[in-house]
């Protein structure tokens, strides 16, 4: 059953009421969700300080990422960077590398200017306030109820898509959650609920009950703490809430990675910040291939634009196979011979160099391009056991 977007009267199914309403109860529905955070929390390291650095860092890191993912990165990071002094120092270059395999990398850059304007608008501490917080990079709504609520205790919401899946189901609410008016409505609803006391936590319970409990498909209802308050519950709307957009399409890309050798080294480019795909990464050579372009004429022309490097195809490496947001990347890796090592930067491109493969872990490149590396670590040591042979053959 679907209905035009209209909020505060939801269309209901109408078959039973739920016992409560959940908007008349605010405080009991909060005292509900913290007992149940306070059994079921897990117990996960920025959940063990109150450094707000700590807590900022942790909170971008979690944004498109699983939790499992997140928390050895986390602790790498704090031990690289234990400080917004710490990174506001570092170069862009370290940054990534501490990223790398995260993704989503305009996040790692935005981490480091946040913590530079901090350094110099607020000495070194991250503000207390949503205002100031709203008005770092890379700091939105979501990131700056996050900190100002966990860190400093301020009583603000957080809405992400978890908080949008509980409270759609629980105010039985109906319409596309991304337009207002039911963005600005959940936005006010999850304000009504924060507590004053603890509303970090209580924000972190919300949260942690769209990830475990009440899920995009099959809800665990009945351990609930809001079961009998819940009005998607009560009505047999829960799988139908949100009523989510429909995702865009999803599009296979076919790519070409040039691995171009020259006297022992190989070549990579790092891309301009605001490139479309792996922007400020090291990378090899890559573009996309056009309809009926070989992986090796493909190849060779990555090399050539992006490069200014003439090299000739030799050998195909395993492909690699990459998903980011609507877009499902195969990345055909191809082994390049140059005739000449001079290079040159092509558009888009910030620097190309020549490294050799056992350098190539200490610069940051996204993990499909890490596996590339991999591979050619791989294929150079045989090709080395190769040639041995033959010279103990000839001998
Ligand atoms: S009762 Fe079910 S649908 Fe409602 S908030 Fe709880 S888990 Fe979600």
């Amino acid at each position: 059953m679907k209905g035009r977007a209209c909020p505060e009267k939801p269309m209901l199914r109408g078959q039973k009421n739920p016992e409560r309403n959940p908007n008349r109860e605010p405080e009991a529905l909060s005292r509900a969700l913290l007992r149940w955070y306070d059994q079921v929390r897990r117990d996960l390291p920025f959940r063990r300080t109150r450094d707000p650095y700590a807590i900022w860092v942790s909170e971008v890191m979690l944004q498109q990422t699983q939790v499992s993912t997140v928390v050895p990165y986390f602790e790498r990071w704090m031990q690289r960077f234990p400080s917004v002094n710490a990174l506001a120092a570092a170069s862009e270059d370290e940054v990534l590398h501490a990223w790398q395999g995260l993704g989503y990398y305009s996040r790692a850059r935005s981490l480091r200017r946040a913590a530079q304007s901090i350094v110099e608008r607020f000495e070194g501490k991250l503000p207390n306030g949503v205002a100031d917080l709203l008005s770092l990079p890379g700091i939105g709504p979501y990131s700056a109820g996050a900190i100002a609520s966990i860190a400093f205790g301020e009583r603000t919401p957080v809405v992400d898509g978890n908080v949008v899946r509980v409270l759609s189901r629980l105010f039985a609410l109906r319409g596309d959650p991304a337009k207002t008016p039911l963005k600005a409505l959940l936005w006010q609803k999850a304000g009504e609920l924060v507590p004053k006391v603890r509303p970090g936590d209580f924000n972190q319970a919300l949260m942690e009950l769209g990830a475990t409990l009440c899920t995009p498909q099959q809800p665990s209802c009945e351990a609930c703490p809001w079961a009998r308050t819940c009005q998607a519950h009560a009505l047999g709307l829960s799988e139908e809430l949100p009523e989510l957009a429909k995702r865009a399409a999803v599009t296979n890309v076919r790519m070409a990675a040039a691995l171009i050798l020259f006297r022992e080294r190989v070549a990579v480019v790092k891309l301009e910040a605001d490139a479309n795909r792996w922007g400020g990464m090291w990378q090899f050579p890559n573009v996309e291939l056009e309809a009926r372009e070989t992986a090796n004429a493909g190849a060779e022309r990555a090399g050539r634009t992006l490069a200014g490097i003439d090299a000739q195809a030799k050998a195909s490496l395993p492909s690699v196979k990459h998903a980011v947001t609507r877009f499902r990347i195969t990345l055909e890796a191809v082994c390049c011979v140059a005739s000449a090592g001079k290079t040159s930067a092509g558009v888009g491109v910030e620097r190309v160099v020549w490294k050799r493969a056992d350098e190539l872990s200490e610069i940051a490149m996204p993990a499909a391009h890490r596996r590339l590396a991999r591979s050619l670590e791989t294929w150079l040591a045989q090709a080395d056991v190769r040639k041995a042979r033959k010279r103990s053959a000839g001998s």
